[in-house]
């Protein structure tokens, strides 16, 4: 295998790399989608990468997962620290009063929501997600977190596609990344 990099190190990106998959032409033509499912699905390393991703950041007081694969980290991450999990979902999810973050995509744009009254004022947020890719959904997110009162105290993700330039998108963020390809 060639050599892998990560913000955790080599050694943990290279088990995050042997247990995500590459799936080339979903959900278009032209992406490479990265499924992480064999990594949730193994408890060796879905451990590893919950337990880095609780020591990536230091000091936050609740964590934020992105819809949907993020929900499955977030949870995990949120347990294992010791604090709280807030759902940003999609548009029309949440059933009470939001604030709204839109995007564009690729053909068209993206809204995410957090409910209004989601943190108490200053709570030091970490956003997690699967994969970084544009940054378009990270910074959706970081900034609902700023609209909702709170601190975002950084980012981490378990897959970075550095060559789409995500991170300079979210540049006034710190990110972790547990894989950079
Ligand atoms: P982006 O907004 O371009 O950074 O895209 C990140 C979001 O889209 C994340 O929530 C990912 O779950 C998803 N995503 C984007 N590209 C991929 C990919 N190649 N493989 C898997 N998920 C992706």
């Amino acid at each position: 295998m060639s050599e892998v990099t990560g913000d955790s190190g080599p050694e943990l990106a290279a088990l995050v790399a042997d247990r995500v998959l590459d799936v080339p032409g979903f959900p278009h033509a032209g992406i490479v989608f990265k499924d992480l499912s064999p990594l949730f699905a193994d408890p060796v390393a879905f451990r590893r990468v919950v337990d880095a991703t609780v020591h990536a950041h230091d000091g936050f007081d609740v964590v934020v997962g992105i819809e949907a694969r993020g929900f499955v980290l977030a949870a995990a991450v949120a347990y294992a620290a010791g604090v709280g999990v807030v759902p940003v979902r999609k548009a029309g999810k949440l059933p009470r009063d939001t604030h709204a973050a839109s995007y564009a995509l690729e053909y068209g744009e993206a809204t995410l929501e957090v409910h209004r009254d989601a943190f108490a004022a200053g709570q030091r947020v970490l956003v997690v997600d699967d994969v970084l890719a544009t940054g378009g959904t990270a910074q959706a997110a970081l900034q609902l977190v700023e609209q909702a009162g709170a601190s975002p105290l950084g980012l981490t993700v378990v897959v970075e596609l550095s060559f789409l330039g995500g991170r300079a998108r979210v540049d006034a963020h710190p990110v972790h990344s547990l894989l950079i390809v």
